[in-house]
């Protein structure tokens, strides 16, 4: 009963949409504005099942009435049960028409497809608690029914895949052995240097019957494609189409996975396969974490045979993927995409993945928008310095500055360590100097015969000399260390 009640407010007027006329946008800001108008009411009467059951009278009518029928001795318990029930037939009448009403709006396409249809399921869930509180009868005949969940049962439609080191040979190898006829979008985020060309997609039109490209934005999303996030940009998915941004970069990266799994996940829910490929650190777990949370499938190369098991281990330990060899992926997407899922079963998205999929989307309200998602950490952030907010989503904890670079704990300690490292390069930089001056010193002493000072800057030198050897060793043994864990993904 309790369902979540939204406002949606006046639609904005998309300009996309002014080939279907100006009719047909007016229908359709009629429906939204209905669904409305009934979600207002769906709310009243919940206000007032609220206070009928907690034995309060339901408005001032209610109370004069009973106050009479106390006195008079008539109103008996039975009346009372009798105007709870109709009252909770009411709300649930009312709810169904609020959620038919949404699903009109999004089929027109007004305002925020995605939105709209996860209004109509919580309204849809408010109608089964009040009908199975009042263990009531189906609605009556002219009210619009329920949507039956047969009526909205969906195939998945959407895969979306995230690689970095070594996941394009298994990006390569995975497309080889899809069909031609896939039945899915494949959206594709493989970490790229910035100033690298774009080439990734040529490689993957290759591999397969699929057709590969680099994303252009704002493109309708087609099954049998396989869409490539350019280097230096975000790809994203917004109601049904894909979206390009230079929005503030998420672990180091830009294109990042995360950002393209939560923006997936917000848009499609239940409709999206997440996969994530060989790569270091843990770009891609929280955005798994994102797809399982709408109802999404979430899979991973099996870690054992990942050239670099760090992002498919994180994304299996973060949201419990489903680890699958390389071998075993087309068979299990493939079977993924044949069964059936309930769109509208999934929680709809979290006010969190809406607010962080704005920022990366560059939106200017998410953009200026002071009230930052998380707490104070007390920690920098690498990219600007300024503060990171901590974020604790389904037991995982990440982080997020003022300004929107997002932080898994990892990619941050790896970006401290190339801080802390670059610290060291300088106070190598400044000891070899120092003992250089010393020796330097100590040598025109000694030719002036100052023996004594000589002996001092010769012992200073060979002093500061050591410190810059144990500097130096250090270096090289943590050099040796990054390069068998963090191999070549960054900076990108
Ligand atoms: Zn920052």
């Amino acid at each position: 009963m309790d369902a979540e009640h939204g406002e949606i407010g006046e639609p904005s007027r998309p300009g996309e949409h002014a080939e279907h006329g100006d009719d047909a946008w007016d229908r359709a800001a009629s429906a939204a504005r209905r669904g409305e108008e009934l979600a207002q009411r769906s709310r009243e009467l919940t206000d007032r099942l609220t206070r009928l059951r907690a034995g309060e009278p339901a408005d001032p009518a209610d109370a004069a009435s009973a106050a009479d029928a106390e006195r008079a001795g008539r109103r008996t318990s039975e009346d009372a049960r009798a105007r709870l029930d109709q009252a909770i037939r009411r709300s649930a009448a009312a709810h169904d028409r609020a959620a038919a009403a949404h699903d009109r709006a999004a089929d027109r396409h007004v305002g925020d497809v995605a939105d709209h249809r996860a209004r109509a399921a919580a309204h849809r869930r408010g109608a089964e608690a009040d009908r199975q509180l009042a263990n009531a009868p189906a609605p009556a005949p002219d009210e619009p029914p329920s949507r039956r969940p047969e009526d909205n049962m969906a195939r998945r439609d959407l895969i979306v895949v995230g690689a970095s080191a070594g996941g394009i040979e298994a990006l390569v190898t995975l497309l080889g052995k899809l069909p031609a006829d896939l039945p899915a979008t494949v959206l594709v985020v493989v970490h790229l240097s910035p100033t690298g060309g774009n080439a990734l997609a040529a490689i993957l039109d290759r591999a397969g019957p699929l057709r590969a490209r680099t994303a252009r934005g704002q493109e309708t999303l087609a099954v049998g494609e396989v869409i490539v996030a350019p280097a230096g940009q975000h790809l994203l998915v917004l109601d049904g189409r894909t979206a390009l941004s230079r929005g503030p970069r998420e672990n180091g990266h830009r294109p990042a996975v995360d950002v393209l799994f939560r923006s997936a996940a917000r848009a499609a829910g239940a409709r999206v396969i997440s996969l994530v490929l060989s790569g270091a650190l843990d770009d891609g777990a929280a955005g798994s974490v994102a797809v399982r949370g709408r109802g999404g499938a979430v899979l991973a190369q099996a870690p054992t045979e990942a050239l670099y098991p760090g992002m498919p281990q994180a994304a299996v330990a973060a949201a419990g993927a489903e680890a699958v060899e390389l071998a075993a992926l087309p068979d299990r997407l493939l079977a993924l995409l044949d069964e059936e899922v309930d769109p509208d079963g999934a929680p709809p998205p979290s006010d969190l993945i809406t607010k962080e999929t704005a920022i990366a989307d560059m939106e200017p309200d998410a953009i200026e928008s002071l009230d930052r998602p998380g707490h104070p950490s007390g920690y920098s952030c690498p990219d600007c310095h300024g503060s990171l907010f901590s974020i604790e989503e389904r037991g995982m904890r990440r982080f997020r500055c003022r300004v929107g670079h997002a932080w898994s704990a990892d990619s941050l300690l790896a970006q401290h360590d190339l801080a802390v490292e670059g610290a060291l390069w300088m106070a190598l930089r400044m000891l070899e100097e120092k003992a250089a001056l010393s020796a330097d010193l100590a040598g025109r002493a000694r030719a002036n015969d100052q023996l004594l000072t000589a002996d001092r800057f010769m012992v200073q030198s060979e002093e500061l000399g050591g410190a810059a050897d144990l500097i130096r060793r250090l270096l090289v043994d943590g050099l040796d260390r990054e390069e068998q864990a963090v191999p070549d993904v960054r900076p990108s």
